[in-house]
Protein backbone atom coordinates (compact mmCIF):
# COMPACT_ATOMS: atom_id res chain seq x y z
CA UNK A 1 0.00 0.00 0.00
CA UNK A 2 1.28 3.30 -0.83
CA UNK A 3 0.66 6.60 0.57
CA UNK A 4 1.40 9.82 -0.78
CA UNK A 5 2.24 12.92 0.83
CA UNK A 6 0.39 16.11 -0.11
CA UNK A 7 2.93 18.58 -1.72
CA UNK A 8 2.82 20.64 1.87
CA UNK A 9 4.35 17.72 3.45
CA UNK A 10 6.88 16.67 0.81
CA UNK A 11 7.84 20.26 0.49
CA UNK A 12 8.76 20.47 4.25
CA UNK A 13 10.39 16.99 4.60
CA UNK A 14 12.56 18.66 1.86
CA UNK A 15 12.90 21.92 3.62
CA UNK A 16 13.94 20.12 7.18
CA UNK A 17 16.82 18.46 5.08
CA UNK A 18 17.85 21.33 3.83
CA UNK A 19 17.75 22.72 7.36
CA UNK A 20 20.22 19.83 8.69
CA UNK A 21 22.81 20.44 5.71
CA UNK A 22 22.80 23.92 6.24
CA UNK A 23 23.54 23.34 10.24
CA UNK A 24 26.07 20.98 9.24
CA UNK A 25 23.64 18.29 11.00
CA UNK A 26 23.13 16.07 7.93
CA UNK A 27 21.20 12.52 9.20
CA UNK A 28 22.15 10.85 6.19
CA UNK A 29 19.08 8.76 6.00
CA UNK A 30 18.13 5.83 3.83
CA UNK A 31 21.64 5.02 2.52
CA UNK A 32 22.05 1.32 3.87
CA UNK A 33 21.62 -2.11 2.72
CA UNK A 34 18.77 -2.58 4.11
CA UNK A 35 16.80 0.27 2.89
CA UNK A 36 18.72 -0.70 -0.66
CA UNK A 37 17.04 -3.97 -0.15
CA UNK A 38 13.73 -2.81 0.28
CA UNK A 39 13.97 -1.14 -2.84
CA UNK A 40 14.35 -3.47 -5.46
CA UNK A 41 10.70 -4.23 -6.53
CA UNK A 42 9.65 -0.59 -7.04
CA UNK A 43 9.97 3.19 -5.63
CA UNK A 44 7.71 5.65 -4.20
CA UNK A 45 9.71 8.84 -4.34
CA UNK A 46 8.11 11.77 -2.47
CA UNK A 47 9.75 14.74 -4.37
CA UNK A 48 11.52 15.31 -8.41
CA UNK A 49 14.13 17.15 -8.64
CA UNK A 50 14.78 19.48 -11.48
CA UNK A 51 18.05 21.44 -11.10
CA UNK A 52 21.25 22.41 -12.71
CA UNK A 53 23.91 20.10 -13.21
CA UNK A 54 26.79 22.02 -11.52
CA UNK A 55 28.38 19.61 -9.33
CA UNK A 56 27.33 22.00 -6.17
CA UNK A 57 24.30 21.25 -6.43
CA UNK A 58 24.10 17.31 -5.28
CA UNK A 59 20.27 16.54 -5.11
CA UNK A 60 20.52 13.91 -2.51
CA UNK A 61 23.67 15.66 -0.34
CA UNK A 62 21.59 19.29 0.33
CA UNK A 63 18.34 18.23 0.98
CA UNK A 64 19.83 15.11 3.48
CA UNK A 65 17.42 12.48 1.71
CA UNK A 66 18.90 9.08 0.56
CA UNK A 67 17.39 5.95 -2.42
CA UNK A 68 14.16 6.06 -3.19
CA UNK A 69 13.57 9.27 -1.71
CA UNK A 70 13.64 12.04 -4.66
CA UNK A 71 13.40 11.30 -7.99
CA UNK A 72 16.16 13.71 -9.95
CA UNK A 73 16.82 15.44 -13.41
CA UNK A 74 19.12 17.52 -13.82
CA UNK A 75 20.36 19.96 -17.08
CA UNK A 76 23.29 22.53 -17.49
CA UNK A 77 20.83 25.97 -16.46
CA UNK A 78 17.82 23.38 -15.74
CA UNK A 79 17.24 24.23 -19.24
CA UNK A 80 13.92 22.00 -20.73
CA UNK A 81 14.01 19.75 -23.63
CA UNK A 82 11.36 16.65 -24.76
CA UNK A 83 13.43 13.92 -22.22
CA UNK A 84 13.09 16.37 -19.65
CA UNK A 85 9.42 16.96 -20.31
CA UNK A 86 9.02 13.05 -20.46
CA UNK A 87 11.14 12.06 -17.30
CA UNK A 88 9.18 14.60 -15.37
CA UNK A 89 5.91 13.20 -16.68
CA UNK A 90 7.11 10.06 -15.75
CA UNK A 91 7.38 10.47 -12.44
CA UNK A 92 4.45 12.81 -12.16
CA UNK A 93 1.92 10.57 -13.58
CA UNK A 94 3.41 7.07 -13.31
CA UNK A 95 5.48 7.48 -10.11
CA UNK A 96 2.53 9.83 -8.44
CA UNK A 97 4.99 12.54 -7.14
CA UNK A 98 3.42 14.91 -5.24
CA UNK A 99 6.41 17.82 -5.41
CA UNK A 100 8.23 19.03 -8.71
CA UNK A 101 11.09 21.42 -7.46
CA UNK A 102 12.79 23.27 -9.49
CA UNK A 103 16.56 24.32 -8.37
CA UNK A 104 18.62 26.86 -9.79
CA UNK A 105 21.51 28.36 -7.98
CA UNK A 106 23.51 31.87 -7.47
CA UNK A 107 26.65 32.21 -9.87
CA UNK A 108 25.15 29.71 -12.30
CA UNK A 109 27.64 29.02 -15.15
CA UNK A 110 24.69 28.65 -17.78
CA UNK A 111 23.12 31.81 -16.85
CA UNK A 112 26.34 33.47 -16.70
CA UNK A 113 27.43 32.24 -20.13
CA UNK A 114 23.90 33.08 -21.39
CA UNK A 115 24.33 37.01 -20.12
CA UNK A 116 27.80 37.00 -21.65
CA UNK A 117 25.88 36.04 -24.82
CA UNK A 118 23.30 38.91 -24.73
CA UNK A 119 25.58 41.27 -24.07
CA UNK A 120 28.57 40.46 -26.76
CA UNK A 121 25.98 39.29 -28.87
CA UNK A 122 28.71 36.64 -29.48
CA UNK A 123 27.20 32.84 -29.07
CA UNK A 124 28.80 30.31 -27.85
CA UNK A 125 30.06 26.82 -30.27
CA UNK A 126 28.47 23.80 -30.63
CA UNK A 127 25.28 22.55 -28.39
CA UNK A 128 26.27 24.76 -25.47
CA UNK A 129 24.26 27.33 -27.49
CA UNK A 130 21.36 25.53 -27.50
CA UNK A 131 21.33 25.78 -23.41
CA UNK A 132 21.90 29.48 -23.70
CA UNK A 133 19.33 30.02 -26.19
CA UNK A 134 16.93 28.25 -23.93
CA UNK A 135 18.19 31.10 -20.81
CA UNK A 136 17.63 33.53 -22.96
CA UNK A 137 14.01 34.53 -22.39
CA UNK A 138 14.80 34.27 -18.59
CA UNK A 139 18.09 37.02 -19.07
CA UNK A 140 16.15 39.48 -21.53
CA UNK A 141 13.22 39.38 -19.12
CA UNK A 142 15.27 40.34 -15.89
CA UNK A 143 17.23 43.11 -18.52
CA UNK A 144 13.75 44.84 -18.89
CA UNK A 145 12.63 44.86 -15.28
CA UNK A 146 16.02 46.85 -14.50
CA UNK A 147 17.83 43.90 -12.92
CA UNK A 148 21.12 43.29 -14.34
CA UNK A 149 22.60 40.81 -11.79
CA UNK A 150 23.53 36.87 -12.39
CA UNK A 151 21.55 36.12 -9.34
CA UNK A 152 18.56 37.83 -9.94
CA UNK A 153 18.58 36.06 -13.43
CA UNK A 154 19.01 32.90 -11.88
CA UNK A 155 15.84 33.69 -10.15
CA UNK A 156 13.95 35.13 -13.05
CA UNK A 157 14.94 31.86 -15.06
CA UNK A 158 13.72 29.25 -11.86
CA UNK A 159 10.30 31.36 -12.22
CA UNK A 160 9.76 31.27 -16.30
CA UNK A 161 11.53 27.07 -15.81
CA UNK A 162 8.52 26.28 -13.60
CA UNK A 163 5.75 28.14 -15.81
CA UNK A 164 6.94 26.50 -18.83
CA UNK A 165 7.02 23.05 -17.37
CA UNK A 166 3.26 23.47 -16.83
CA UNK A 167 2.17 25.21 -19.89
CA UNK A 168 4.01 22.54 -22.02
CA UNK A 169 2.79 19.14 -19.96
CA UNK A 170 -0.74 18.15 -19.81
CA UNK A 171 0.14 15.48 -17.97
CA UNK A 172 1.55 18.16 -14.87
CA UNK A 173 -0.62 20.85 -15.54
CA UNK A 174 -3.64 17.95 -14.93
CA UNK A 175 -1.89 16.73 -11.96
CA UNK A 176 -1.41 20.48 -10.59
CA UNK A 177 -5.25 21.41 -11.04
CA UNK A 178 -6.23 18.28 -9.08
CA UNK A 179 -3.91 19.42 -6.22
CA UNK A 180 -2.04 15.80 -6.85
CA UNK A 181 1.25 17.63 -7.27
CA UNK A 182 2.44 21.31 -7.35
CA UNK A 183 5.67 22.96 -8.26
CA UNK A 184 7.95 24.74 -5.97
CA UNK A 185 10.66 27.35 -7.37
CA UNK A 186 14.20 27.15 -5.20
CA UNK A 187 17.16 29.41 -5.81
CA UNK A 188 20.15 27.67 -3.48
CA UNK A 189 22.87 29.50 -2.25
CA UNK A 190 26.07 27.71 -2.87
CA UNK A 191 28.19 29.36 0.22
CA UNK A 192 25.38 28.71 2.52
CA UNK A 193 23.66 25.33 1.04
CA UNK A 194 20.07 27.10 1.33
CA UNK A 195 17.52 26.48 -0.80
CA UNK A 196 15.31 29.55 -0.91
CA UNK A 197 11.53 29.55 -2.47
CA UNK A 198 11.05 31.61 -5.11
CA UNK A 199 8.68 30.59 -6.80
CA UNK A 200 5.11 28.50 -6.19
CA UNK A 201 2.65 27.36 -8.56
CA UNK A 202 -0.39 24.73 -6.96
CA UNK A 203 -1.48 24.16 -3.74
CA UNK A 204 1.27 24.01 -0.57
ZN1 LIG B 1 24.18 26.13 -12.80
Amino acid sequence: MTTYLTPALAWRRMREGNERFVAGESSHPNQDSSRRSSLVENQHPFAVIFGCSDSRLAAEIIFDVGLGDVFVVRTAGQVIDDAVLGSLEYSVGVLGVPLIAILGHDSCGAVSATKAAVDTGEMPPGFIRDLVERITPSVLTSMRQDKHEVNDMVVEHVKQTSERLVDSSRVISDAIESGRTAVIGLSYSLAEGRANVVSGIGEL
